[in-house]
């Protein structure tokens, strides 16, 4: 495999193939695609600054098979990377299948009119890239993605199976901004205004958003309020890896953070039922996203550290008592920032949808079906990882935190 169609020139998007340009051994013949053609011409000059290499755009609306088809054929991709928005995955997995190439993504479908993430419209997909000998990688960015990938890999080194997992998601960055979100404000707001979920004893356990909080001592960037938060890779993990006795999911939030998200929930700033507002129908969340900082125009300003990773509680490989790990990445802004102009939100993001596609291309991930990344063998991604600019870290604690 040669050629890769990357859609959705947004901040991940431009990481990625970014990252994909720099290994030419791999991506012999790049193209990225959105709505927005001007957006892929100003990336794909970055990449050229950046890398020597030369990438195709191309203008696409993905919420069109019969276009995208077309594009595929025309480009000859083999695989496509879908970095567009979750609304658009099953247009995309449906093209995928009618031009017979494989299919990545890095966010659960969601429909654009209900903010409800699962994975059961996605799963669905199995039996048909199975019987098209087509591999779909399902939410391989970093939260899904590295986490639920370094969870297999502590359940493949060093537990026998995971007892408690917690995802500890850590962005200490300051872009000095009053409000500003870290990626696409449409969906991280959707994320976080949704009642928490986590998995306890084989059921869901629901409370009101932003409501637990506990304050972790994050390496590399110290004290920070986390909040329990539902997410995505809780199904998967709580699926694939029935042995689980509780997932949850955590992520930091400064208390401005929290009091602009408050009050323009309030005052029904964040709401995705369509409103009249001067005889025109307009979205509130999609307007309240015009107005606020564009993430990808961030990168410059933003300066401090992200730590995203896992704790995880099982036991022992040994035979012995059960043991505790965290594993965990931390990513610098400024660093990303200086080698391919993005913050380390759409870094952590587009360096493993990269790292994700390269296992495609180079066959290591390419059994047939619909997998999640906690799904796959993880040793050859993580050894990318490190390779690639998010090296990890493992370390044994002395018992699961409480919190
Ligand atoms: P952006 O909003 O910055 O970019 C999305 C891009 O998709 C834009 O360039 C947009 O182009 C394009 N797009 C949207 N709709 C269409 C369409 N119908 N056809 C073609 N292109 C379209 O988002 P991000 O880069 O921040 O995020 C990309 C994806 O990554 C999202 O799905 C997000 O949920 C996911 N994500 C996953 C994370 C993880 O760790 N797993 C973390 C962060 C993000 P235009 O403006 O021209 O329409």
């Amino acid at each position: 495999m040669e050629k890769v169609l990357v859609v959705g020139a947004g901040g991940v998007g431009s990481v990625s193939v970014t990252k994909m340009a720099m290994h030419p051994e791999i991506f012999k013949e790049i193209t990225l695609a959105s709505r927005t053609v001007s957006k892929c011409e100003e990336i794909a000059a970055n990449v050229k600054e950046r890398t020597g290499v030369t990438i195709r755009t191309a203008q696409l609306d993905a919420m069109n098979v019969a276009d995208t088809v077309a594009l595929i054929k025309e480009t000859g991709a083999e695989l496509l990377v879908n970095l567009a928005l979750p609304y658009q995955d099953l247009v995309l997995m449906d093209a995928c299948l009618e031009a017979g190439i494989h299919y990545l993504d890095t966010a659960n479908y969601e429909p654009e009119d209900e903010a409800k993430f699962e994975y059961k419209w996605q799963w669905a997909y199995q039996e048909r890239f199975k019987e098209a000998g087509l591999t779909a990688i399902l939410g391989a960015g970093f939260d899904p993605g590295v986490t639920s990938i370094m969870a297999t890999w502590v359940r493949k080194h060093k537990l026998e199976g995971i007892r408690l997992i917690d995802v500890l998601d850590c962005n200490g960055g300051d872009n000095g901004k009053p409000f500003a979100t870290n990626f696409n404000p449409e969906i991280n707001i959707r994320e976080v205004t949704a009642p928490a979920r986590h998995w306890e004893n084989g059921a869901w356990v629901e409370s009101p958003a932003m409501t637990h909080k506990y304050e972790f001592d994050f390496p590399a960037v110290g004290k920070k309020n986390m909040y329990l938060m539902y997410h995505e890779e809780l199904e998967s993990l709580s699926t694939h890896f029935p042995e689980i006795e509780r997932a949850r999911f955590w992520m930091t939030f400064g208390d401005a953070y929290i009091n602009h998200v408050t009050v323009l929930q309030n005052v029904g700033m964040t709401g995705i039922e369509p409103v009249m507002h001067n005889g025109q129908e307009i979205i509130p969340l999609q307007f309240l996203k015009t107005v606020l900082p564009d993430p990808s125009e961030l990168g410059e300003l933003t300066k401090g550290k992200t730590c995203i990773g896992d704790i995880i509680t099982g036991p022992a490989k040994d035979g012995g008592a059960e043991k505790t790990y965290y594993i965990y990445n931390i990513c610098d802004h400024e660093e990303c920032y200086a080698e391919v102009g993005s913050q380390a939100v759409a870094y952590t993001t587009g360096v493993p949808a990269m790292i994700g596609a390269a296992m495609v291309m180079n066959g290591t991930w390419r059994e047939p079906g619909v997998w999640n990344t906690e799904q796959l063998d993880p040793d050859a991604f993580m050894d990318m990882l490190n390779t690639d600019g998010l090296p990890w870290q493992v370390v044994e604690l002395e018992g699961h935190p409480e919190f």
